[in-house]
């Protein structure tokens, strides 16, 4: 699915991506752990394809095709979708509309038609309904006076109608309370189905918790540190990142 080979980035020429290797096959969920500024929303944002980064070596392979020869809008309609840290806010496009789109660009891409309204309504209210949100909620614009909670909800909505090969997730668990955290994990883990994948980065164990992974990375000063099993985050959690750089592989 996603195959990473020596990825070094810089952002104005500062380096801070140093050889990142990564693969990721269909099916599985990664978490990419790490202390701040070690370069974790940096790596989502090169995958995702947002300005500002240069990739200065190393090669990055999506579902057999070359990603880096992709703009952000190939990579979406290739599939790979990405949430925010801090999911902006779109001042005036209702929700609905965006969604529809998103989703009929995607079976554009597909070689499908356009998703008939009865159609869409029906999955749009089985998602809602999956993560506990109000249909008030379509017509409301994307994002404007959401409370964190609703924003990240809203971004697993998106990812439960446009059901991406990879989904990346950064902090999905940053500031929410334990039943929205709840709700969002429940989400992600319905998107597993033993092909899509999902790279998700976060501070805390707690979210691996709901949501387990097949594959821990502790990313230090951007590089992969060291990489184990779900409880690998366990230990993090006790010894800090320090203790397991130190005690671990370097
Ligand atoms: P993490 O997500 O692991 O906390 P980031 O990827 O956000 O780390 O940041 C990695 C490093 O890149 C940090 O030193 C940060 O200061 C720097 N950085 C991130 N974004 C920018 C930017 N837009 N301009 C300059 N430096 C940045
Ligand atoms: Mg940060
Ligand atoms: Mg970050």
């Amino acid at each position: 699915m996603l195959e990473i080979k020596n990825l070094h980035a810089t952002i104005d020429d500062k380096p801070i991506l140093k050889g990142i290797d990564l693969t990721i096959r269909p099916g599985e969920v990664h978490a990419i752990m790490g202390p701040n500024g070690a370069g974790k929303s940096t790596l989502s944002s090169v995958l995702a394809g947002k300005d500002g980064y240069e990739v200065t070596e190393g090669s990055i392979l999506f579902d057999g095709q070359d990603l880096l020869e992709m703009d952000v809008e190939e990579r979406a309609r290739a599939g790979l979708l990405m949430g925010f840290q801090y999911p902006v806010e779109i001042p005036g496009v209702k929700n609905i509309y965006l969604l529809r789109a998103a989703l009929n660009a995607k079976r554009e891409a597909e070689g499908l038609g356009e998703i008939p309204a009865p159609e869409f309504m029906k999955l749009i209210r089985a998602k809602l309904a999956e993560m506990k949100m109000d249909s008030s909620f379509l017509q409301r614009a994307v994002n404007e006076g959401f409370s964190g909670g609703e924003k990240k909800r809203n971004e697993i909505l998106q990812m439960l109608v446009l059901e991406p090969k990879l989904a990346l997730l950064d902090e999905i668990d940053s500031g929410l309370d334990i039943d929205a955290l709840r709700v969002v994990s429940e989400g992600v883990n319905s998107l597993r189905d033993g092909q899509r994948s999902i790279l998700m980065v976060t501070h805390y164990q707690r979210l691996l918790d709901y949501i387990v992974p097949d594959q821990v990375h502790v990313l230090v000063d951007g590089r992969i540190v060291k990489s184990g099993d779900h409880t690998l985050a366990q230990q993090l959690e006790k010894t800090g990142y320090e203790g397991v750089v130190e005690g671990g592989q370097a």
